[in-house]
């Protein structure tokens, strides 16, 4: 007892002892702290996510769920005390899944087996009386070119490239077959298959079917895509090889409406001194469906909320404006991020300038840093905070790319920034039906949160 109170006597002491008569970087040191400390023993942030996937749940953009999501956005915003908080009106397009997908193996010598699969957004519906065809498994689109018209025509293919598991960073692993789900359609239209069946871009093996968004092109006829679990791919790739005569029957009534309006919520601290200068950071509001977007990005959204708690909360008036951007819309067509970047450019920008724009939206994990898209000076300039980032896990401050909803910002010159996770299990959830809150550790969600909250701290107090 003597003791702990002479350690947190000591602990005064020294705390004192940094804040007025320490060196600008101990200073510094502490304020980052108190930033981790308060997050890591507030609720709030988790309160909110907790609200949003289970009251609101899964909210593609246009459907009623991503409306309720943007009024709780705002509400939450202001219920934060940020000093405004407005919409940015947009459209977006309004896709809708329909009724259960239905996948049916049927082999003569393998029986009858159903797949678990979902339909890819944007695909168009089998019709009520679904497709049943033969199956070609193709590896990628050279295969499925080499084999050509004469083999594909009339049949299902089936595009069965696994997720390379030897990547470290497994967003490159997602990198090398996300096409087969955006593309796959497009390219076996073009041979005259009547629909598509993906292996889910994972390198989980289980039986989550993983959807996302797929294209089609004016001039190719559209074809039905669906994504099936990996295991159930290992299965179809086995039973193919013992029967190749097995037949597909794929049902799906997804379906396109008319667009709607949507929006971007934006909440602020205005800056006490450059109240026109302005950082930016957010994530996505929208998500898939099928799961409840905890990981991708319901995170994103309560983590840069957490920012302007975390402000207040400490007392810290900025003097930049700090500005929450609740994107809408990037899971299909980026609508909200392309809004955006209308808005931070002439004439609607005004007086206003960006100096900078961080996004969050690699999952809930452990952050390990930031990746920067900015000149070599200004990646000079976020190196030389490395040791007060380093003692949260904050390694990585590497030149490298951002994310899809300040892309758009680049060509303003604006410094652009992404949170980095430990991505190890981001992608077993992405985009699947297990994308749930009870997959959030809370730590690690505030860690994010944290980090966030140090760097606009910094870029705050420093410039870049
Ligand atoms: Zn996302």
């Amino acid at each position: 007892m003597i003791m702990h109170t002479l350690k947190s006597f000591l602990a005064t002491v020294v705390f004192l002892a940094l804040a007025f008569s320490g060196s600008s970087q101990d200073k510094d040191s502490l304020t980052i702290s108190t930033i981790f400390g308060n997050a890591l023993s507030d609720n709030t942030a988790f309160h909110n996510l907790e609200y949003l996937c289970k009251k609101i749940g899964g909210r593609l953009c246009g459907s009623p769920q991503s409306m309720q999501a943007v009024k709780w956005s705002e509400t939450v915003l202001k219920n934060m005390g940020a000093d405004t908080v407005y919409k940015q009106e947009l459209k977006v397009r309004h896709w809708e899944r329909g009724e259960k997908e239905i996948a049916t193996v049927r082999s003569k010598t393998k029986g009858s087996h159903d797949l678990h699969v979902c339909a890819i957004g944007g695909s168009i519906g089998t019709g009520e009386k679904g497709i049943t065809a033969n199956v070609v498994e193709v590896k990628d689109f050279e295969e499925l070119a080499k084999l050509g018209i004469k083999e594909i025509e009339g049949k299902i293919v089936f595009f069965d490239h696994p997720a390379d598991p030897t990547y470290y960073y497994t967003f490159n692993a997602y990198g090398g077959v996300a096409k087969f789900r955006v593309f796959g359609a497009v390219q076996a239209a073009r041979f005259g298959a009547l629909a598509v069946i993906v292996r889910s871009a994972t390198l989980s093996h289980d039986d989550y079917p993983h959807t996302g968004v797929m294209h089609y092109a004016d001039t190719v006829k559209q074809i039905p895509a669906v994504a099936v679990s990996t295991n159930d791919a290992d299965n179809l790739d086995q039973w193919l090889k013992s029967d190749p005569g097995l037949s597909l029957y794929l049902r799906t009534t997804c379906k396109e409406l008319p667009e709607v309006t949507s929006y971007n919520v934006i909440g602020e601290i205005r800056g006490t001194e450059k109240p026109d200068e302005i950082i930016a950071f957010g994530g996505h509001l929208d998500s898939w469906d099928i799961g409840e977007g905890a990981h991708d990005d319901g995170i994103g959204v309560v983590q840069t909320m957490e920012v302007l708690r975390l402000f207040k909360a400490l007392g810290i008036k900025p003097k930049h404006t700090i500005r929450v951007v609740v994107f809408m819309d990037e899971e299909m067509a980026q609508r909200g991020a392309a809004r955006y970047a209308e808005s931070a450019k002439p004439p609607e920008a005004g007086k206003t300038k960006h100096i900078a724009a961080i996004e969050t939206d690699r999952g809930g994990f452990t952050p390990t840093g930031f990746s920067i898209d900015a000149s070599p000076e200004q990646v000079k300039k976020i190196r030389e905070w490395k040791s007060l980032l380093i003692p949260y896990g904050l390694y990585s401050l590497e030149k490298g790319g951002s994310g899809v909803d300040i892309r758009d910002l680049k060509p303003l010159g604006i410094p652009l920034i992404a949170l980095v996770t430990d991505s190890q299990r981001y992608f077993d959830y992405q985009h699947a039906a297990n994308d749930t809150f009870d997959k959030v550790n809370e730590r690690e969600m505030q860690l994010g949160s944290a980090s966030i909250a140090a760097l606009v701290w910094l870029i705050d107090k420093y410039g870049l």
